[in-house]
């Protein structure tokens, strides 16, 4: 077991991982009040009834490339026409920030899937994120956006484009770090700065730790939540969030194993509509201050720092 777990873990970091952890399958049975079950269909052994464990891995998002372009929507770019340079900026950023890490991630799912084949196992992977199918009949926003429309419900039940397994609940669980206020996976080498995906395989291997002192700063910081021009991140102490279990005060010095959490994607898939400029994604990443505070940052962002630091909120 010790030796399989050393051998898929260094192939995947030889193939461009560069976080990898393990967590046994019974992490994902739920233990109220400490972390939920995961949703029918989304479990684990939904997809490998067999399965043991469950392969975390990660890849940074440079920090150039994350904070460079919101940067740049501060200044003229004399080649980039105004009109164009927030859409452009979007591009810039979701190429670099999103799809390498999407593609590579799925790449190394695959690798090590048949590894794990090649060494008598069953292995399942998944696309690293959110899938968007067409039905014809039916608009993208009909689909996937708002409050189903009545009679629609059973075609649009969530609303939001879920992926098929949740790659950031694996990394809580295999010990890479803790959900933090953005709803988003903190990890102690690199924040919020990184993406996930998953291997689920019927092989046992040797769990990693969980995380054992909290990531996020919540209360002491809440600067994702300022940093939010929609305000689209709720946390799941609002009364008026129903659809998961909320968490209550005492929870906050607990890891977050499940998200404190939630995020409208609606509301932030449209946070340009009627506002050209305003800022380019992920400023609730952004401006997270774990590991550190970012060496450059847009104006408005700066902004809120400087009071936060100033102790005005
Ligand atoms: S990407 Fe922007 S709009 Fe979307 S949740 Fe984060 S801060 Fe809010
Ligand atoms: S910005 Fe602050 S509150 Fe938000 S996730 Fe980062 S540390 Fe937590």
């Amino acid at each position: 077991m010790e030796k399989l777990t050393e051998q898929v873990k260094q192939l995947a970091k030889h193939q461009g991982a560069v976080l990898v952890g393990v967590a046994p399958v019974e992490r994902f049975d739920p233990i109220p009040p400490v972390r939920d079950a995961a949703p029918r269909g989304h479990h684990p052994k939904d997809f490998l009834p067999e399965a043991r464990s469950v392969i975390s891995i990660a890849q940074p998002i440079l920090n150039p490339v994350l904070d460079a372009p919101a940067v740049l929507a501060d200044i003229e770019m004399e080649m980039i026409p105004d009109h164009v340079k927030y859409p452009y900026l979007e591009m810039f950023y979701n190429r670099v920030g999103h799809v390498v890490h999407d593609y590579m991630l799925e790449f190394i799912g695959q690798v090590v899937g048949q590894y794990l084949m090649s060494q008598g196992y069953q292995a399942m992977i998944f696309p690293t994120t959110g899938l968007h199918p067409r039905m014809e009949g039916f608009t993208d926003i009909e689909l996937w956006e708002g409050p189903a429309q009545e009679g629609l419900e059973k075609f649009s039940p969530f609303r939001y484009t879920y992926g098929p397994f949740s790659h950031r609940h694996a990394a809580t669980r295999a010990g890479l770090g803790e959900f933090g206020y953005n709803n988003v996976v903190l990890t102690p080498q690199f924040g919020p700065r990184q993406r996930f995906n998953s291997i689920i395989t019927d092989a046992e291997l040797v769990p990693d730790p969980l995380i054992a002192e909290p990531i996020c700063l919540r209360d002491r910081c809440r600067l994702c939540l300022k940093a939010c021009i929609m305000e689209c991140i709720t946390l799941r102490d609002d009364p008026d969030v129903i659809d998961y279990r909320s968490i209550g005060q005492d929870d906050r010095d607990r890891i977050f194993i499940d998200t404190p959490a939630k995020t409208d994607p609606t509301l932030c898939r449209r946070r340009r509509e009627g506002r050209p400029h305003s800022p380019i994604r992920g400023d609730c990443i952004r401006v997270c201050p774990i590991p550190t505070l970012p060496k450059r940052m847009p104006e408005r962002l700066s902004g809120i720092v400087w009071d936060w630091q100033a102790g005005e909120y």
